[in-house]
């Protein structure tokens, strides 16, 4: 399963990516950790970015779908990821298409977790006060201020993928604002294939087939018509063309 978590920050995109790679065993792949990594790391990306993260502001695109390109090549990545934090803006996410088809592989949900701003920014700034209180390390981007940079960021550089995957009919969305357990059934429920997956069908989802039970044997009386495979059996239309032909009768149709 390849998986897009799609909000702004404090939306709860890691607690959900983390109860996703337990259910279903995918990687998580955040490209804010992967540049945290980089810039603790101290290479030449980690130096490029340092200043824009710590502003709030959006890192380059090239560098970012580089990173995140080299990262969905690994083997743990194979059977299945998360992406947490990207892609961040139109070019990006034109970028992963390319990635995605060049490896012949296709996303299967993109999952909106849709918040209310301010109640955002209010449940955000508690956590900073308290986690302040409590004497714990904050990020460098952990402040109100530059919180407020980072979610115009996404209202102006991020909300227009919400229609970019609606167009390509892989858009799930679930309300974040809901105690993060109604989230999390929320999302399987997205993920699930009960009647939300099957509208997810026909918003080009890719669906578990169903295996259809074995059906009993039929004795010499029974309907062997229904132990016929599906194709093999004939639409009522096809089977009054059918007779229409025997009888000579029949149109050939363009
Ligand atoms: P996050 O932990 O996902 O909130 O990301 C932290 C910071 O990393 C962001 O504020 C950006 O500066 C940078 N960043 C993470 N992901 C991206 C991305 N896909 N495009 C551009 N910048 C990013």
């Amino acid at each position: 399963m390849r998986l897009i978590l799609l909000g702004p920050p404090g939306a709860g995109k890691g607690t959900q990516a983390l109860r996703l790679v337990a259910k279903y065993g995918l990687v998580q792949l955040s490209t804010g950790d992967m540049l945290r990594g980089a810039v603790k790391a101290g290479t030449p990306i980690g130096h490029r970015v340092k200043d824009i993260m710590d502003r709030g502001a959006l890192c380059p695109d090239d560098v970012v779908v580089n990173i995140v390109a080299e990262r969905i090549e690994q083997p743990d990545a194979r059977k299945g990821f998360i992406l947490d934090g990207f892609p961040r803006t139109v070019p990006q996410a034109v970028a992963l298409d390319r990635i995605l088809k060049k490896r012949g592989i296709a996303l299967d949900a993109v999952i909106e977790i849709k918040v209310d701003e301010d109640a955002l920014l209010k449940r955000i700034e508690t956590r900073i006060a308290e986690m302040t209180a409590r004497g714990e390390p904050l990020r460098a981007d952990d402040n109100p201020q530059v919180l407020r940079q980072r979610l115009a960021a996404y209202r102006a550089q991020t909300t227009p993928l919400v229609a970019y995957y609606r167009k390509k009919k892989v858009l799930r969305t679930v309300d974040g604002m809901a105690p993060i357990p109604d989230v999390t059934t929320a999302i399987d429920k997205a993920l699930s294939p009960g009647p939300a997956a099957r509208a997810g069908a026909a918003d080009g989802i890719k669906r578990k087939r169903r295996i259809k039970p074995m059906e009993p044997r039929l004795g010499i009386m029974g309907n062997k018509s229904s132990k016929r495979p599906q194709a093999a059996r004939k639409s009522s239309a096809a089977r009054k063309r059918a007779t229409r032909k025997a009888k000579g009768g029949d149109i050939a149709r363009p």
